[in-house]
């Protein structure tokens, strides 16, 4: 038998649509890897319910692959030590894999593996899966080379493997490698090829209808979203079939005359463009894991972080009952919709001007379809310190009013308040003791800020920044590099030029 190549599976396990794959099935023998790596799991943006996740992806992973005809070796270690393990073993000549836009962590371990492959005079063949342009400096073209990688035909996996070692996947492969984050998750969606097919399945044959108008409201949206990101931010699904089989279903439903569902997958289609265009925004800059994207904002807020008011956000205990709500949600499920993920983090960042490092990091840990791509750039959107995105100061009365007008949401999340009436529901601190007391709501806590003077103070703030010399000239450099070309021939005045004082209060 000829040697076997290497497919180390990491943040795409599936087999479909899968190009390390069915490149090394080409050559021969295939010896597929997943390296459970416990450093990466003690890492604080890690938790356990994003391994729960990928244990049960890697239990449908091994079966499908089993079936082709070798199942997948799981080892525990360094991943330079276990591939020098295992390439002593098997003399393995290749590494196929796809590149990963992740973490500073995962970016230094990949240069390792990199600079292990070159000593061992092994060869190491990275593909992209999805629309990150590796390499690139500027954003000119970007679009285009997305439409292009997203047009191409998607994999078919292999029809068989030939068998090289016998394995058996360990129970629980995570027993000796405990995450960093250990809140309980008791509604985390199931990991898995077929968990993530029937959810895509449901959403493109009619959920998805409810899509435009629906994803904005806590209430709707945990049903009207597509709720694809674990499967996507996991790879149990491939991004390039979601978009195709997005774009044929939107054929089908104009043929069909559903308006409805067809301009509902053009939004849909549309955020699928949005993850790669975050992820490649890391890919340009790993620092924006660490440090704010506009440096100009460097000083602005490291020195106020109060713990106190950090705690009480982060168990949904601020006083606000749509915030604490959404915390409490997020907190159960593992999941949240955009406008309150956005919602809770402009809190974090405006009303209790704590900087956005540790808020990201605990919201990190808390989602399940944690991606550092999206996850780090959106975090320092909703915080104001990109400098080319007009800043959005979340009113968490206004936005429990409209998206939770009847304040089901609130009630069924912050039980305390459960019996308060309409009138009081969202500023529950307008009660009087008696009444406070007369419909059991004393448990609830008062704000921990006065939300408006906060919001005045954080825009003053921000303006003062954004009025120091340098600035735009710098904000312009950032977009050149990283921000979005489209829409730029619609809006006359690029975000960079807007008024630097004003931060838009919603
Ligand atoms: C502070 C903050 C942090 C976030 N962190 C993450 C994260 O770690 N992982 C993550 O997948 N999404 C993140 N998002 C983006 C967005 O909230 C989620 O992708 C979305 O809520 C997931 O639900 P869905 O799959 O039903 O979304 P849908 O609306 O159905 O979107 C489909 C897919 O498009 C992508 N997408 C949707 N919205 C965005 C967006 N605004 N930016 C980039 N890609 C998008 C995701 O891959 C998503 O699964 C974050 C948003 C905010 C405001």
């Amino acid at each position: 038998m000829s040697a076997p190549s290497l497919v180390w599976f990491k943040r795409d396990l599936r087999i479909d649509d899968h190009r390390p794959l069915v490149e090394a099935a080409r050559l021969g023998p295939v010896l597929p890897l997943y390296v459970v790596e416990p450093d990466y799991w003690q890492l604080p943006d890690s938790s356990q319910r994003q391994q729960a996740f990928v244990a049960d992806s890697l239990i449908e992973l091994d079966r499908q692959l089993g079936r082709l005809g070798q199942g997948l070796i799981v080892q525990v270690g360094d991943a330079t030590e276990v591939l020098a393990s295992l390439h002593r073993r098997h003399g393995f000549r290749a590494i196929f894999c796809h590149e990963e836009t992740g973490n500073d962590w995962t970016f230094v371990r990949d240069r390792a593996v990199r600079g292990w492959c070159r000593d061992a005079g092994v060869d190491l063949h990275e593909y992209p899966q999805f629309g990150v342009k590796r390499g690139l400096r500027e954003r000119d073209g970007w679009s285009r080379h997305w439409e292009a990688f997203m047009a191409e035909s998607a994999l078919e996996p292999p029809t068989r493997l030939v068998p090289v070692v016998e394995c058996e996947l360990p129970d629980n492969p995570f027993a000796d490698s405990p995450a960093f984050g250990t809140t309980p998750c008791p509604s985390r969606q199931p990991g898995g090829i077929g968990a993530g097919e029937s959810v895509l399945e449901s959403f493109l044959a009619g959920r998805g209808r409810a899509y435009r108008g629906g994803i904005s409201s806590p209430l709707s949206a945990e049903v009207a979203g597509s709720r694809l990101s674990p499967y996507i931010a996991w790879g149990n699904l491939s991004l390039r079939r979601i978009v195709q089989r997005t774009r044929a279903a939107r054929s089908d439903a104009r043929a069909a005359n559903d308006t409805r569902l067809a301009s509902s997958l053009n939004a849909f289609d549309q955020r699928l463009h949005w993850h790669c265009h975050f992820i490649q925004k890391l890919e340009q800059r790993p620092v924006i894991e660490f440090h704010n994207v506009h440096r100009g904002f460097d000083g602005m807020r490291e020195d106020d972080f109060d713990q106190d008011q950090f705690q009480a956000w982060a168990t949904g205990q601020t006083g606000y009952p749509l915030v604490d709500a959404c915390m409490r949600f997020l907190i159960h499920h593992g999941w949240l919709n955009f406008r309150m993920r956005a919602m809770l983090m402009s809190f974090a960042a405006y009303h209790l001007w704590l900087h956005w490092r540790e808020p990201a990091l605990h919201l990190a840990r808390l989602f399940t379809d944690y991606e550092p791509g999206i996850h780090f750039n959106q975090c320092q959107m909703q915080s104001g310190t990109t400098g080319i995105n007009t800043p959005r100061i979340y009113n968490p009365v206004k936005q429990a009013q409209d998206q939770d007008p009847e304040g089901r949401f609130v009630r069924r999340w912050v039980p305390e308040l459960a019996r308060v009436p309409d009138s009081h529901i969202f500023e529950p601190w307008r009660l009087g003791q008696s009444e406070r007391e007369q419909f059991g709501a004393t448990a609830y806590p008062e704000p921990v800020v006065d939300y408006q003077q906060a919001a005045r103070e954080a825009k003053a703030r921000l303006g003062e920044y954004r009025k120091q010399p340098g600035f735009r000239e710098q904000a312009r450099a950032v977009h050149q590099a990283l921000g979005s070309r489209r829409g730029s021939t619609r809006r006359k005045t690029p975000s960079v030029k807007a008024d630097p004082r004003q931060g838009r209060l919603i």
